[in-house]
């Protein structure tokens, strides 16, 4: 037999409470409970309970009080200047910091050379290595078009960037994700824009406008996260707290870091030296850059957040605000589109029948939509989240001018795009069907 629980009512208004996918209950007038912390839903972050539940508290907190000073007022490519200036300043210092240590290191190993400072200079270049700016490249799993292959696409990219007045990307790929991103790469800093063609192709024409709106805008928006100067802030003290963290952690250590350190101590004498010396020294050395970092991230990441409230807007100016709707909306159920497009690939349909069925699904899911919006405003509030919650972000958007599409992609010409990149979907679909 199904129990079912009583209704409960809102101790503050007296409206009957809500629930969605078994979360907490809360109201869907006042919004009360929605700050709730769910353990039974969420991702241990810090994995300590207690740390969690207040770093979720903190976290609803700030991007509530965030998105309150937002609305009211119009989000400019540049934030007030707090945030920024820190970031700027902290990456300034952490370049300097890494400069400083390579000079030293390159000192100590020339000095009247061969001589005992050889090998500390050495680490100490090497540690300067590890922790040198990087800008990024190519992710070898996007697949790059050409004007000449996909000469639809490419029209319809430049035409949504004319509209928003951004640089065009100057490499397009596509990729077997169900995401979309665009960035900056390199020394000369390439915009790349890749395209998931699960995404892309279940979406409907002006959801898609509304995408190609959404990642160009990042290229003008401001993103800290996209900035050469201030991505030292983002990466440095992270890298530097997983290098000097003992090895008996290293599970925790992001992939691509190795903690030079402790090889470095790794050898019979030095390594019980090292051992000791990681677990007291370095240990406490890598729990304070882990901690700055964990503030700068923290900081800069306000910032992220408003340069994607920002690109929301830039993306309803030119695809229309209902599609830039429909898109958030579509973000808040990617877990149904995945299932969708997964059992639409194994049946050996390509993209037609994919957005057919996320289209079906979303349709289907129209009442619970509200209450999935208010949700994903309790379970996408992190402190580490480059996004505002999806809820929030369509509060933003309904906030503002409701916008006419300056760019309208026709179904005739979407199919057309989709035609060109056949053996590109026929290969993901593939991808799909064998996972
Ligand atoms: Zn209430
Ligand atoms: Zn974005």
């Amino acid at each position: 037999m199904t129990t079912i629980s009583a209704a409960t009512e809102c101790p503050r208004c007296g409206t009957p409470t809500v629930s969605q996918l078994d979360a907490t209950a809360w109201c869907p007038s006042c919004e009360w409970n929605l700050e709730a912390y769910d353990a039974g839903r969420s991702r241990p972050v810090f994995g300590w309970g207690w740390v969690d539940r207040r770093a979720h508290r903190l976290a609803y907190r700030m991007t509530r009080e965030h998105f309150d000073r937002l609305v009211k007022r119009p989000i400019g490519a540049t934030g007030a200047g707090a945030a920024r200036a820190l970031t700027i300043a902290a990456s300034v210092l952490l370049l300097s910091g890494v400069a400083a240590l390579a000079v030293t290191g390159a000192w100590l190993a020339v000095r009247s050379f061969p001589s005992l400072t050889l090998l500390p200079g050495l680490a100490l270049l090497g540690v300067a290595y590890v922790l040198r700016p990087r800008f990024g490249r190519l992710d070898p799993e996007l697949e790059v078009l050409s004007r000449q292959r996909a000469p639809e696409l490419f029209a319809l990219v430049d035409e949504v960037a004319t509209a928003l007045g951004a640089p065009a990307p100057q490499v397009i790929g596509v990729d077997g994700e169900l995401n979309a991103y665009a960035g900056q790469i390199g020394l000369r800093q390439r915009r790349v824009l890749c395209l998931g063609l699960p995404y892309w192709g279940s979406l409907g024409p002006q959801e898609r406008v509304a995408l190609l709106g959404h990642e160009l805008g990042h290229f003008v928006n401001g993103d800290p996260r996209r900035m050469v100067l201030t991505q030292p802030a983002f990466r440095t003290l992270g890298d530097a707290a997983d290098l000097l963290r003992p090895m008996d952690t290293g599970h925790l250590v992001r992939p691509g870091v190795k903690p030079v350190l402790g090889m470095l101590f790794s050898g019979s004498l030095l390594e019980r030296l090292g051992a000791a010396l990681g677990r007291v020294l370095l240990g406490t050395l890598s729990r304070l850059f882990a901690a700055g970092h964990l503030v700068l991230v923290c900081l800069a990441l306000r910032e992220s957040q408003r340069a994607e409230y920002l690109a929301d807007e830039m993306s309803a100016k030119v695809a229309g605000s209902d599609g830039t709707a429909r898109l958030l909306d579509s973000t808040l159920r990617l877990e149904s589109m995945a299932l969708a497009v997964r059992r639409e690939s194994l049946a050996g349909h390509g993209p037609d029948r994919w957005r057919a069925a996320v289209a079906e699904s979303l349709a289907a899911a129209a009442d619970r939509l509200p209450q999935l919006r208010q949700l994903s405003v309790r379970e996408e509030a992190s402190l580490f989240a480059s996004h505002p919650p999806t809820g929030l972000r369509r509060q933003m958007l309904a906030s503002r001018d409701w916008h006419d599409p300056l760019v309208v992609l026709t179904e005739a010409r979407a199919e057309r795009i989709d035609a060109e990149l056949a053996r590109e979907y026929e290969r993901v679909r593939r991808q799909i069907s064998l996972r």
